[in-house]
């Protein structure tokens, strides 16, 4: 008789709760999970892949007006159907849903929809329902943070944003993150009029600073009102409808919509985390060891409630990891080095290793190799769209230490470049690799002169 219902019990079937559930359910532990809402969490229901697929919808106005400008197209009359489109993203994310469901069953997974509570080192309760495990994993990730600011209540989140169900004509942005700088772009690309509010002096902070000026510059040509060193104070609703937001600096703006993209807080709320024992941070993040153990022994966390980098290949990663320490006698910590990321902005940001400003800190002569040029397809349409590449080297060892991409296709250029960092890539050997003509990646490979002065100047 098993000393425990389960082997493990995981609490949140998002990326990085499901793919360690499965793999440790295929490594012969028996394992359940408990989740309260939709199969997948946010990166498949409010988060990457709706988000994705609103880029794409987004997108088309431009490759029309550049069918039209440069290639000879006639296009009939556009129209953008929100509706219509919101539809078939949500029959997708059902999919999705069911795609889950059916992987975590295959793999031998129970699933139970509630929401669970820790009671005690190896209990959970999930509706009333008290269960064991031998060790519990809490994967809940995290949900958006609203400013507290008077009359927040009156705005959207991204958990929100994928379900209006008509499309708002104009909106304000609040932040200048990922989510804040991805939407600015979807909405203005679906005919949306957004004005974008940022608290500093320049968006995007802890990117490479060409990049983030470059990208504002390129917002801004697209119509973005893009706002710094600015922020909302205080939130109203008109009699006659519209929101009312007051600027820090006094002026007013009215909009029917206020998306707040202020960043996201780690769901440990009501668990019963605290009173088990384990400890948080002061953000609310479950504090782990490098195995990603709390401070209690058999009570683990991954993915965004544990706020190390809150990205889903990294949950996904910290996941398997995890199964493998667990159930496969083969202890694994996660390494958090040398993640690449992309921002879904328009254009898009690709990036992998040091910013100019880190590598300058850690080396003592920093090489960056720079190009900014408008991408082939532009000549002819006119667009007024540049790209830009940056490489950061070494001077001492040649080893490639950054490498920044702002343009069409830089989440796959940078994806491919992230392996030869990892690698250990040098300056010499990215040279002596042979470009793919014509491509924008190729400048990667053919960026002969270091730039002679400090671009973040
Ligand atoms: P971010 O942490 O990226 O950005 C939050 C933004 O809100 C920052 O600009 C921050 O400013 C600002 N902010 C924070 N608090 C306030 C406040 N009280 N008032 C005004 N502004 C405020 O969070 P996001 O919400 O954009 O995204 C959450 C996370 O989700 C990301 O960090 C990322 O890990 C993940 N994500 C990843 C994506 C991808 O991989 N493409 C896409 C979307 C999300 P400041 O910089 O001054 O602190």
């Amino acid at each position: 008789m098993a000393r425990y219902d389960y082997d493990l019990f995981t609490i949140g079937a998002g990326s990085g709760g499901v793919r360690a559930s499965r793999l440790a359910a295929g490594f012969g532990a028996r394992v359940a999970v408990a989740e309260d809402r939709d199969l997948g969490g946010t990166c498949v229901n409010v988060g990457c892949i709706p988000k994705k697929l609103m880029v794409y919808a987004s997108h088309v106005r431009e490759e029309l007006e550049d069918a039209e400008a440069g290639f000879g197209w006639t296009i009939g009359e556009r129209h953008f159907d929100w509706g219509r489109f919101i539809e078939k993203k949500d029959a997708e994310i059902r999919r999705l849903n069911g795609v889950y469901e059916r992987l975590l069953h295959a793999a031998g997974v129970e699933i139970l929809a509630g929401r669970a509570r820790v009671v005690d080192p190896h209990t959970v309760e999930v509706d009333g329902r008290r269960l064991t495990a031998a060790h519990v994993l809490v994967a809940t990730g995290s949900r958006p943070f609203r400013p507290a600011i008077p009359g927040a209540e009156h705005g959207i989140t991204s958990d929100e944003v994928f379900h209006l169900k008509q499309q708002p004509e104009r909106v304000v942005i609040v932040g200048g993150g990922y989510i804040a700088v991805e939407f600015a772009g979807i909405l203005t690309g679906m005919g949306s009029t957004v004005t974008q509010l940022y608290r500093g002096p320049m968006f995007l902070r802890g990117f490479d600073d060409t990049l983030r000026s470059g990208l504002a510059d390129e917002m801004r040509k697209k119509g973005v009102d893009l706002r710094f060193v600015q922020d909302a104070v205080e939130l109203c609703r008109r009699e006659d409808g519209p929101l009312c937001v007051t600027l820090r600096d006094g002026s007013s703006l009215d909009c029917d919509e206020v998306l707040f993209a202020t960043g996201r807080s780690p769901n440990t709320a009501d668990l019963g985390l605290r009173e088990a024992g384990v400890e948080l941070d002061d953000a609310g993040a479950i504090r782990v060891d490098p195995f990603s153990r709390s401070s209690v022994d058999s009570i683990w966390a991954i993915g965004d409630v544990t706020n190390r980098i809150n990205l889903t290949p990294v949950a996904l990663h910290e996941g398997i990891c995890l199964a493998n320490t667990l159930f496969n006698d083969r202890p694994m910590q996660p390494d958090h080095s040398g993640v690449p990321s992309a921002v879904f902005s328009q254009p898009v940001i690709g990036t992998v290793g040091l910013t100019e400003a880190q590598a300058r800190e850690r080396c003592d002569e920093v090489l960056v190799y720079c190009s900014g040029f408008r991408p082939l397809k532009h000549t002819l349409t006119g667009r007024d769209e540049k790209s830009l590449m940056k490489v950061l080297v070494d001077a001492e060892s040649d080893r490639v230490l950054g490498i920044h991409v702002l343009g069409p296709d830089a989440a796959e250029i940078v994806q491919g470049f992230a392996v030869a960092l990892r690698c250990g890539v040098t300056k010499a050997q990215l040279d002596a690799t042979i470009g793919i003509h014509p491509t924008a990646a190729e400048e990667l490979v053919t960026l002969r002169e270091p730039v002679g002065r400090d671009l973040e100047d």
